[in-house]
């Protein structure tokens, strides 16, 4: 039933955001790709996606820190049954230290681009009577930790928004609803392994499993292709009553 329906997902050139086009596209679905640089590279990832799956994949680039752009890539998009924002950015700093163009940038990109592309896409999912709003927090939207101020407020903030946005919807055929990620196996976390294995003096395993998965009961990463068949799940008829609420794919992390 998802054949021919149209995904926008927001920082989707990399990580988390190309894992779950990977698993619309293969689903049939239509795909808008999107990210703020305008690379060979990322128009190429598009052709490769409509290519693999024999679906339309388009690339728009739009820079979500800011709020027009971030409503104008909904409307170039053109049709939006399914928004994943997905975009997100990272700083690591005490409270006293952080940099309020960091706090700012964080705020604009992991929280109020979701506020402007939902605003846009909505309209559009009632005139085709169906839709979909898949908000990728993270189990800093649940739980916090040292030295993530702005991170730990924008994942919580997404939250409480997409509450507001199924209760809003409540008694029409859309759904919103948040997945929080434990720690994924991303390029950008790929990369935090050999400075790890140095920093601590240890091998890769024992860097993987005792210092990135610590609050990681199973010790096992979750997967972007995971990530995308419960994306996908939430799109599913079977999830028609599933609104307002949380997913997590944490391993256990926010068992404890
Ligand atoms: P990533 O860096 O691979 O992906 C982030 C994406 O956002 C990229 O496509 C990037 O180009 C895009 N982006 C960044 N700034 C942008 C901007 N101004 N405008 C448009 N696009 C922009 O990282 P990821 O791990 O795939 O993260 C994706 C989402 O998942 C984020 O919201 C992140 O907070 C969340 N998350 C990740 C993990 C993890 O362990 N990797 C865990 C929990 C939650």
């Amino acid at each position: 039933a998802l054949t021919g329906k149209t995904a926008v997902i927001t920082g989707s050139n990399s990580g988390i955001g190309l894992g779950i086009a990977r698993s619309f596209a293969a689903a049939g679905l239509n795909v808008v790709l999107n990210s703020y640089t305008d690379r060979k590279e990322d128009h190429a990832l598009a052709e490769e996606l409509a290519k693999a799956h024999g679906v339309d994949v388009r690339y728009i680039k739009a820079d979500l820190a800011k709020g027009d752009e971030a409503r104008n890539l909904i409307e170039e998009a053109g049709a939006c049954d399914i928004l994943v924002n997905n975009a997100g950015i990272q700083h690591v700093a005490g409270i006293d230290e952080f940099p309020t163009a960091k706090w700012d940038a964080i705020i604009a990109i992991n929280l109020s681009s979701a506020f402007h592309t939902t605003a846009a896409a909505l309209p559009m999912m009632r005139k085709a009577g169906w839709g979909r709003v898949i908000n990728i927090a993270s189990a800093h939207g649940l739980r916090a930790s040292p030295y993530k101020s702005a991170y730990v407020a924008a994942k919580h903030g997404i939250v409480g928004m997409t509450k507001v946005v199924a209760l809003e919807t409540a008694q029409e055929p859309i759904t919103a609803n948040a997945i929080c990620p434990g720690y994924v196996l991303t390029p950008l976390v790929e990369e935090q392994i050999p400075d790890t294995m140095k920093k601590y003096d240890m091998d890769r395993e024992t860097a993987i499993k005792e210092v990135l998965l610590d609050r990681q009961p199973s010790k096992e990463f979750a997967t972007t292709d995971q990530l995308g068949g419960t994306a996908l799940f939430l799109c599913s008829d079977h999830a028609a009553q599933i609104t307002g609420t949380t997913i997590s794919v944490d391993g256990g992390w926010t068992a404890m």
